[in-house]
């Protein structure tokens, strides 16, 4: 079959990486001029398996309130007149009850343990280096009320088979000595040996420079401006997407199926063909420090309770992301944040990087409610989901790539996760208890 992937992030490159391993025709569109320039371009780093509560839980509602109008919340609603994000808001605030916040864990756990074995294997397999490090992620409490709520939420984890370990304050330093400064703060902790970190850009560009070797063609500065379909109900097809070239011509390329993989973009090309995709951009922040001094720089990558910001190093430097607005889809920088972020990265581990000349940038997660993606079918019978990553599109990317690959190839994914448009079959050669 010949293929078209919209969209070379990292989830849409793993997409075509695996449907090229399947044999199929496969050309990928971007309009940026390479692949991982937007949302997976600069995030935090962590494969975080183990950490997977959704931002919408119980204790949510509360404080997305209290935060509102705060320049430096960690989330901050900064409301619009915008259908789309009141309606996203609304269906935010019901995925909070405790049975939606514990179904949606499972869901997130199942996709990313499956990622993450998926992305060992590419690792070993293609060799691609990406200061990848296997050191476990950290996630350290100054606040004991949060870290007495964070106790419950180890336990589901553990339940569902991440062995992630409550630990005090003495063994959040013993298990990531960089934290020393500051342990008389800390409270505890919890942490998972199996996560890892690794740079997300050059993973992405690695595999798509590997998967153009392969035969993939990827036609970069490229815009899609629409999906034509022909037909209505179920015999309705996308007979070709609409681009605007390199060159600044307009041109539509046809294809027998269709993956869309285009983040928060997603869902504004679907919406004319009466697809609506519940995904709102999260912007985020991330600062990236050269380390000067690397015995006073963490090894273990971290995350910050009170300051909702995660830390892993990547070679010589240290990338400190975090913060999300819900205010559309502009990405300037908001220099409250990025100043709250190198004063906290400062505080944290004083004489460890260059604090003076900090790269800041900007990424919009492309935000469900539950933070569960849409991978699979859509009901347009060519036309295949894979978008709406959110928090953790690193954590699930290589995964939902292999598994749309086998979607579009009519195979059942080895993963027990609700895709779209299929029925859920409990496959007995699950990586994780249902
Ligand atoms: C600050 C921050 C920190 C994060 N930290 C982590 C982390 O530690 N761990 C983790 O797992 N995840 C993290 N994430 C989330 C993760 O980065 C995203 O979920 C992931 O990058 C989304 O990948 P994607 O391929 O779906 O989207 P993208 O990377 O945004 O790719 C979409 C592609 O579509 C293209 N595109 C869009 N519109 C068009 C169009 N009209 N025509 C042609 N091309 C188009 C874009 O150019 C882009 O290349 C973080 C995100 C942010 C912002």
């Amino acid at each position: 079959m010949k293929v078209i992937v919209l969209g070379s992030g990292i989830v849409g490159t793993s997409s075509a990486w695996f449907l090229k391993k399947q044999g199929h025709e496969v050309i990928v569109i971007d309009r940026q001029p390479g692949a991982a320039q937007e949302t997976s371009f600069a995030n935090g780093g962590q494969i975080s398996v183990s950490h997977a509560e959704p931002w919408a839980n119980p204790s949510a509602p509360m404080k997305v309130l209290k935060w509102l109008g705060k320049e430096d919340a960690p989330l901050l609603f900064r409301p619009r007149a915008e259908w789309l994000q009141w309606v996203w808001g609304l269906n935010f605030l019901r995925e909070c009850t405790p049975g939606r916040t514990a179904e949606n864990i499972r869901q997130i756990v199942a996709i990313s343990e499956y990622s993450r074995l998926t992305l060992r294997s590419l690792r070993e397999e293609t060799g691609i280096q990406y200061d990848s490090l296997s050191k476990g992620i950290l996630h350290f409490y100054t606040d004991q009320r949060e870290f007495d709520i964070s106790l419950p939420a180890a336990k589901l984890m553990r339940d569902l088979g991440c062995p992630r370990d409550s630990i005090d304050a003495d063994e959040v330093v013993r298990r990531e000595p960089a934290l020393a400064s500051i342990r008389d703060k800390i409270v505890g902790g919890d942490y998972t040996e199996t996560d890892e970190s690794g740079d997300v850009y050059q993973f992405t560009t690695g595999l798509a420079d590997m998967a153009a070797a392969a035969g993939v063609q990827f036609q970069f500065n490229t815009t899609v401006t629409r999906l034509l379909s022909e037909g209505t109900g179920a015999s309705a097809k996308i007979t070709a997407v609409e681009i605007i070239d390199a060159a600044g011509r307009h041109k539509t390329l046809r294809a027998d199926a269709f993956v869309v993989a285009m983040g928060s973009h997603s869902q504004t090309l679907l919406k004319p063909l009466g697809i609506s995709l519940m995904i709102y951009p999260g912007k985020g922040y991330s600062a990236t420090y050269q380390i000067t001094n690397p015995e006073l720089a963490p090894v273990v990558s971290l995350t910050d309770d009170g300051y909702k910001l995660v830390v892993s190093r990547l070679g010589d430097r240290l990338r400190v992301a975090g913060t999300c607005e819900i205010n559309g889809y502009g990405r300037e920088l908001n220099t409250a944040r990025c100043e709250a972020i190198t004063r906290r990265t400062r505080e944290l581990f004083p004489g460890a990087c260059d604090y003076e000349n900090p790269v800041y940038w900007t990424g919009l997660r492309p935000l469900t409610p539950s933070n569960v993606p849409y991978i699979g079918k859509s009901r347009i019978s060519n036309l295949y989901l894979n978008t709406g990553h959110g928090t953790l599109g690193w954590t699930m990317g290589a995964g939902s790539g292999r598994a749309i690959a086998d979607i579009v190839s009519g195979l059942q994914p080895a993963v027990d996760f609700a895709f779209t448009g299929m029925e859920r079959k409990t496959n007995k050669n699950l990586l994780l208890p249902a």
